[in-house]
């Protein structure tokens, strides 16, 4: 996490300047520049050496006009409270532009999972959920996947919320195992939703995928299926993916002379996300520093690591070849990056429509939960394109009309379908 920027300065700087852009009513932008209600709790785990060791945690619950607050829980060492209020407003945003019926959480616990032993992340998950249950359900908060956290994870809150509830309630949390209420196509969800707005993207500035290279920062879940769409959906090449090293405490980027092949780093990354250094240099990967992915010559670049790296001093460092940024990250572009990019033409797709793909999938989640009726993946892989593009194309209608950067047509989407569910509430006359 880049340590100049505290993400919800960013995600308010972004927000107040489209309101203004807007017009938007002052006393509404008020309402929206904070979440409704923030949460902050300790969590004590007795440790595998029988030591307690006290834990903290967060959920910030942003805006529920639309519908339920939804989004996922990050389980980092850097998280702060201002890391999980601007990933919540951003879920508003990416629910809203989805055009989801759900509003925007996050959830977080200061921690590196990869410290843990899988007794010690159980045992943290489930008093996650004792801390909170009181505040979640399939109709209040649900929360899912994020950096850090896995299905394996989500599959154990939902259990623990089922029995301090007295009741199966799978739709309380999505991302679940399949098998366990999870749904299919989720895994791939995120991933290949990015693939799908470049598709566009590609479509709208002429761009032919078969010839294009992309470079990707991360190789967690998100960049591990945006780089197998980027080679199986769309047949263009990777040139190199880049990612933390937990062992190392460093990122490495690892590129090939053919290309990286995704479907073989996937068999060699752990769940954090981290590449087995030996194994890619044995199969002739050669290993740079973290930093180096984003000077490849590349067309495409999707950020898919976290938030800040695409800021003042790295944008410049980009290859003049560069024509799509593709946000698979929350948060990846400071404002001041983002003002290199508008100066130099370059289309961004931004995060909250780039990555909409997995709440998307969360969302058909939680109607098969409901409904206790399962669609197959090629169902689910059909309506997330279905979709995701049909947002796409509204955020690049309004970015057309008026003369917009995409990330402030998307926000204009966003913002005037949440105010618009506020207004028909009654929220605006006052009876919040
Ligand atoms: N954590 C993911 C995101 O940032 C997914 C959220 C969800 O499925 O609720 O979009």
């Amino acid at each position: 996490m880049s340590q100049s920027i505290n993400p919800f300065e960013m995600a308010q700087k972004q927000f107040d300047s489209v309101a203004r852009q807007m017009n938007l009513d002052p006393s509404i932008a008020e309402i929206l520049r904070w979440p409704i209600r923030e949460y902050s709790f300790r969590i004590p785990v007795r440790m595998d050496d029988g030591s307690i060791r006290v834990f903290q945690g967060f959920r910030v619950q942003h805006n529920d006009a639309r519908g339920p607050n939804k989004g996922g829980i990050r389980f980092h060492p850097a998280e702060t409270f201002d890391t999980v209020r601007a990933l919540a407003m951003w879920m508003t945003w990416k629910c809203a532009v989805a055009d989801l019926p759900l509003g925007g959480g996050k959830g977080g616990v200061v921690v590196d999972p990869s410290t843990l032993s899988l007794r010690e992340k159980e045992e943290l998950c489930r008093g996650w959920v004792r801390a909170m249950w009181k505040n979640l359900g399939p109709r209040t908060d649900v929360p899912a996947p994020d950096v850090g956290t896995t299905s394996l994870m989500m599959g154990w809150m939902m259990d623990e919320y089922s029995k301090l509830v007295g009741q199966y309630t799978p739709g309380v949390f999505t991302g679940k195992p399949i098998g366990s209420g999870g749904s299919l196509g989720r895994t791939e969800a995120t991933g290949f939703g990015v693939i799908y707005t470049v598709r566009e993207a590609m479509k709208h500035l002429g761009i032919d995928p078969t010839k294009s290279v992309a470079a990707i920062e991360g190789f967690g879940n998100v960049a591990q299926y945006a780089a197998l769409g980027f080679v199986d959906i769309l047949g263009g090449r990777v040139a190199c993916v880049s990612c933390w090293d937990h062992r190392a405490k460093k990122a490495f980027t690892y590129s090939h002379k053919d290309g990286v092949d995704p479907h073989f780093l996937m068999t060699i990354v752990d769940e954090y996300g981290t590449i087995d250094r030996e194994k890619a240099e044995q199969a002739g990967y050669i290993v740079e520093d973290g930093g180096a992915w984003i000077a490849k010559e590349a067309d495409v670049l999707i950020p898919a690591a976290i938030e800040g790296h695409i800021n003042a001093e790295t944008v410049k460092l980009m290859s003049k070849r560069v024509r799509i940024i593709a946000e698979g990250a929350n948060g990846p572009v400071t404002p001041e990056a983002d003002e290199y990019l508008k100066q130099n033409g370059i289309f961004d797709i931004p995060d909250f429509l780039c990555n909409a793909g997995g709440v998307t999938c969360s969302y058909f989640e939680q109607v098969q939960n409901d409904m206790n009726f399962y669609w197959s993946k090629d169902e689910i892989l059909k309506r997330l394109d279905e979709k995701i593009t049909s947002a796409f194309h509204d955020v690049l209608e309004t970015s057309l009309e008026r003369k917009a950067y995409m990330r402030d047509a998307a926000y204009i989407v966003a913002i005037t379908r949440v105010v618009n569910a506020m207004e028909l509430r009654g929220w605006l006359t006052g009876s919040f």
